[in-house]
């Protein structure tokens, strides 16, 4: 026999669920503007940011930007910044990423759950009875790429006078009738992290909001409190976005839309096949709402085994989460118990999500769906 030989039980083909050693191919060009950087000694806060910052906000359209050193920074800054503390209580998802509850527990208020719907966003039915003369604010989650139901929980926080931050850390330029994430609540926050929508060379965060007294305090949180060089007004924190990856931001900020737009074609090019796969049941895909995908999670029959099967066969499947936040050992204090919410607990046990990023190419997209076709055939025959 001439030529490679297959590997007995090595894969067809690899599909890795992570983009990032494709992200920066052109690495060349940002290193001249890092070296730009390094040659002025700009090192906090400074043009770059400044620039990243006047980019962003145009982007969302809201009147200020302001960069800090994290998602979950800008979550709890936002809080701060009005004035939630001990004793208070936040609403936000029992589905979400841990850093929501991390964020609302760092300024010392307790996390009030609610359970989600198959959009993965906050079940807005449940919202109005989770209020008590505690709760200080709303933390919607917009997860996955979706965008949660804004409209009626604005009508609902305005009803009780609640502000609302918006946790827009995995929707950037997820949109509702035609409305950005983020053009809703006071605040909300964006991550920069690796694993996100844009993403620079480590952690990064940014807050947009439209009210000027929010504006000026976030700038004073993130930096010590400090209104000049030698004046703290107030007690504040070191978290600046840095200088660096403000200069790798702009660069992958002016990609945003196209790299949305790639998700979002993929995501179609997903949706097609699995229609046709009776034992996959797709979220609910609306009209009013452009999902950005930053997952592509769908429910899956056996999906315990069909996860191994695709890990086995090369597919780098992913689960979003196994264990739902409110489960964690970690917040056990807040007193939630199994089966307290049972959408989110059914989503653990269902979902599963694959690589749907701007480098995916159609072969891998193809190869993952045969994947799942073959593991369903193999056990209906
Ligand atoms: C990633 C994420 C965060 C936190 O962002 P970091 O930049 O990692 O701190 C907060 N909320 C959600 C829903 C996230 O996915």
């Amino acid at each position: 026999m001439t030529g490679p030989v297959a590997k007995k039980d090595e894969p067809a083909m690899r599909v890795r669920y992570s983009p990032l050693g494709q992200q920066f191919a052109e690495v060349d060009e940002i290193l001249a503007d890092v070296r730009e950087l390094v040659a002025s000694g700009d090192f906090t806060l400074g043009k770059p940011v400044a620039e990243f910052e006047a980019m962003f906000a145009a982007l969302i359209g809201t009147r200020h930007a302001i960069g800090v050193g994290s998602g979950t920074d800008a979550l709890k800054l936002s809080l701060k910044a009005l004035d939630i503390g001990p004793q208070d209580e936040v609403i936000t998802c029992a589905n979400t990423f841990c850093a929501t509850a991390g964020a609302i527990n760092e300024v010392g208020a307790r996390p009030v759950f609610i359970d989600c719907d198959d959009t993965f966003c906050m079940d807005v039915d449940r919202l109005e009875a989770a209020i008590t003369p505690r709760t200080k604010a709303l933390m919607p989650v917009h997860l996955t790429g979706e965008v949660a139901d804004m409209p009626r929980i604005m009508e609902i926080a305005e009803a009780h006078g609640l502000p609302v931050v918006e946790d827009g850390c995995q929707s950037l330029l997820g949109e509702l009738d035609g409305r950005k994430v983020g053009s809703w609540g006071i605040a909300a926050g964006f991550s920069m992290h690796p694993l996100k929508i844009i993403n620079v060379w480590g952690d990064a965060g940014i807050v947009v909001t439209g009210d000027d007294e929010m504006n000026r305090k976030l700038r004073l949180l993130r930096n010590h409190g400090l209104k000049s060089r030698d004046e703290m007004e107030i007690l504040g924190y070191n978290s600046r976005l840095d200088s660096v990856q403000a200069v790798v931001g702009k660069w992958v900020l002016r990609r945003a839309e196209d790299i949305v737009e790639k998700r979002i074609a993929n995501a179609a090019y997903y949706d097609a096949a699995f229609r046709e796969v009776p034992e996959v049941r797709l979220p609910p895909r609306r009209n009013r709402t452009r999902n950005v995908y930053l997952l592509y999670m769908i429910f899956a029959e056996d999906r315990d085994r069909l996860y191994q099967y695709c890990l086995n066969h090369g597919v780098e499947a992913k689960i979003h989460y196994p264990i739902p936040l409110y489960q964690q050992e970690a917040l056990s204090h807040l007193g939630y118990g199994a089966g307290d919410f049972p959408v989110t607990d059914r989503h653990a046990r269902e979902t599963i999500s694959f690589p749907v990023d701007q480098h995916l190419r159609r072969a891998e997209q193809d190869y993952v769906i045969e994947t799942v076709r073959d593991f369903y055939s193999g056990k209906r025959s």
